[in-house]
């Protein structure tokens, strides 16, 4: 069942859009030219006053995902930072079916956990989603067949399935590796075998737009996974037509922007809608759009979450995302951008270093951020920007004091 456009919605998003103004370790991550492990890892926050009409909340509207045949439910589940099967559980009780994991999301845990959680349920009432990769880090372009076999099937084991609905080409930055010729000689071995039915492709990194036209012109996937949100941008709008028209799925992820607000001392959100509520029903007013995934840790979550289920976006809702933008815009580094990249002498992974600072501050993941800036090559850490007079910052076309940031990041994740 598709959801319609209306003429609301032009006006409303269009009021969002208007206020925006604008490694690696091991042989797993060579080549594949990009470090982050954790672009869903960490949960999404809570609202701090969950209200009571929240509660019991299910999921009111499913959509197609594309040519698969599979009606998703329109809020699904993100397996980043997943450890108790119960959530699992409460959340295909409230009707969600459609859950997302990685093998590289908490070191095979996540798949570990949803595998507990859907046992006993029948198998074709859920549609699985999973990565090419393994726990501990991205599969090359140049892995052998052989090797990414295995990593398909060790998830298979993990999760306690015989298939994987739906596999990812993982961490995509490039037409090289959406296309790398050993990963879809081994997705085409595994459906031949029956343990992997849908092709997908998941990236937010530099290169998006093309990454993702490529994707859905080439015909070999059915599904992409995108990161987007009320800003939108780079304007994803015409890769969705796109998809739409030729029966690609689109699942949104990294739906909340960055979930700064709970950080912002003058941000209230309206007494009846949480933030999360708002930016849901943001998305999902796209009508190209199949579903979002959104990391769910907790049980109060999924009450908070599915309460946007099948709602519109409303003019208080689109104002209230219109001024967490205004607020966040000189400090959110945007999915997808990397325009300031060859600004760089040193070659600082500017949109990574700040990423992982997202982590720490507003998902309060600050080990896996470590971790993560630890695996940064010396010569390329932040460390080198003190002395710097920031050829990068004019590139920036929402202002961010990128030297500024990178500073106090370095002092915020340097190792020890
Ligand atoms: S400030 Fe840092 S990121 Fe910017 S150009 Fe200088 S070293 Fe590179
Ligand atoms: S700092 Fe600015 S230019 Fe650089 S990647 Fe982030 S948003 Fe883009």
């Amino acid at each position: 069942m598709a959801v319609s456009g209306r003429s609301v919605r032009g006006l409303t998003r269009r009021s969002v859009l208007s206020s925006a103004g604008a490694l690696a370790a091991g042989w797993a991550l060579e080549g594949c030219g990009y470090q982050s492990q954790l672009f869903l890892v960490g949960s999404a926050p809570t609202a701090e006053t969950p209200q009571e009409a929240w509660s019991g909340s299910r999921v009111a509207r499913y959509r197609p995902l594309g040519r698969t045949g599979f009606e998703m439910s329109d809020i699904s589940f993100g397996c980043a930072g997943l450890s108790d099967p119960a959530v699992v559980r409460r959340a295909i009780e409230r009707g969600i079916n459609y859950f997302d994991t990685s093998p590289d999301y908490s070191h095979a845990q996540s798949e570990r956990a949803l595998g507990e959680g859907i046992r006993g349920v029948p198998r074709d009432a859920l549609f699985v989603a999973s990565k090419l990769c393994t726990p501990d880090g991205h599969l090359r372009n140049e892995t052998p067949v052989a090797r990414v076999i295995e990593a398909v099937e060790s998830s298979l084991r993990r999760i306690g399935t015989d298939h994987l609905d739906l596999v990812h080409v993982h961490a995509v930055n490039s037409i090289d590796r959406l296309m790398a010729p050993s990963l879809h000689e081994a997705f085409d071995r595994l459906r031949e075998a029956g343990k992997v039915r849908f092709l997908g492709v998941s990236s937010h990194t530099p290169n998006l737009e093309a990454v993702m036209h490529h994707a859905v012109d080439v015909g070999r996937f059915d599904v992409i996974m995108v990161a987007y949100n009320f800003e939108n941008w780079p304007d994803l709008s015409n890769v969705f037509r796109k998809a739409h028209e030729r029966g690609v799925g689109v699942v949104a992820m990294k739906t909340l922007k960055g979930a700064h607000h709970t950080h912002l001392a003058d941000f209230e959100p309206t007494e009846r809608t949480s933030f999360a509520q708002a930016a849901f029903s943001w998305v999902l007013e796209n009508p190209d759009v199949s579903g979002l995934v959104v990391s769910i840790r907790e049980l109060a979550q999924i009450d908070e979450y599915l309460y946007a289920s099948g709602k519109r976006l409303s003019d208080e809702n689109a104002a209230l995302l219109g001024r967490y933008d205004r607020l966040v815009t000189r400090s959110y580094c945007r999915p997808g951008c990397g325009e300031c990249l060859e600004r760089c002498p040193h070659g600082v992974p500017i949109d990574d270093v700040l990423r992982y600072r997202m982590y720490a501050e507003n998902y309060g993941r600050t080990d896996e951020a470590m971790r993560l800036y630890a695996r940064v090559d010396p010569a390329r850490r932040a460390d080198r920007c003190a002395s710097c007079d920031a050829p990068c910052a004019p590139a920036c076309r929402f202002g961010l004091p990128i030297r500024e940031r990178l500073v106090q990041t370095e002092r915020l994740l340097r190792p020890a």
